[in-house]
């Protein structure tokens, strides 16, 4: 006779899928809010053993993440506890407390995938529609790092409206504060693709690109157009093409600069 559920290394598994022991789970809800650094990272430790089966775990756990920073090993300083760490700490526990039985993936059923962004986390779950329902099959969440995080919120603010980059600098300068910012956001504007694909009156300075090296006679020829010049029998402008994997040049005298023109030269 076979058991319809097994306890397999700190996991309840069942026909329909796995859940966290509730044992174990009950000795992490049991667990009194840490004293020192090291009680606090034994804990964050424990509830990561789960870490599938809890949404927005990196969000949840930010702030006490924060605690933990310039830690050193078996540090035993005392965390200063605020009411937001607190309320965190009380949020992991609920989260695992509610934690999600996860389904088992079975081939052929459609999945899908929800991602959700916040300002310094990203978080998504995986999901099969199984008997016209949608069943968790894995959770997954991160922290942004703090280059990430910015970024986040350049796009949350620049992306409503994609305002110019001198709005934009001044919205997010108006609101938050880090060193370099002001450059930092009009890089970033400045690559903004879809404000390069919508004002194209606008002249953007696109970074140097490395060319790849072409391995043909004309497969990349670079063309350019000087003048206007003096008039040399009545030719005021220059068509230059290079070849770049021969280098061979070519300069050809036009009358205009019409595309027509340009193009016959060519
Ligand atoms: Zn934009």
């Amino acid at each position: 006779m076979g058991a319809d559920q097994v306890e397999y290394l700190g996991f309840l598994i069942t026909a329909e899928g796995s859940r966290p022991l509730p044992e174990k789970a009950q000795a992490i809800l049991n667990y009194k809010l840490p004293e020192t650094i090291h009680d606090l990272r034994t804990f964050l430790g424990m509830i990561n053993f789960y870490r599938r089966y809890l949404k927005d775990a990196a969000k949840t756990q930010a702030p006490l993440h924060e605690l933990l920073k310039g830690a050193k090993k078996k540090d035993r300083r005392k965390v200063h506890w605020t009411d937001d760490t607190r309320r965190s700490f009380e949020k992991c526990k609920t989260g695992l407390a509610e934690a999600a039985l996860l389904s088992f993936p079975k081939s052929g059923l459609p999945l899908s995938l929800c991602t959700d962004a916040s300002d310094f986390a990203v978080g998504a779950v995986l999901q099969q529609l199984e008997n016209e329902g949608w069943k968790p099959i894995a959770f997954y969440s991160k922290k942004l790092n703090e280059t990430q995080t910015r970024f986040q919120i350049f796009q949350l603010i620049h992306g409503l409206a994609h305002p110019g980059i001198k709005s934009t600098v001044k919205l997010m300068t108006e609101k938050y504060v880090w060193s370099d910012i002001k450059k930092q956001v009009r890089e970033w504007a400045k690559a903004c693709i879809r404000c390069q694909k919508c004002k194209v009156s606008r002249h953007t300075k696109s970074k140097l690109g490395e060319f790849e090296q072409p391995d043909e006679r004309f497969s990349v020829v670079h063309i350019d157009l000087i003048g206007k010049l003096p008039p040399s029998e009545g030719m005021q402008y220059c068509l230059t093409c290079i070849d770049r994997f021969s280098c061979w040049m070519e300069a050809i005298p036009i009358l205009e600069i019409t595309a027509e023109i340009v193009g016959r030269a060519f």
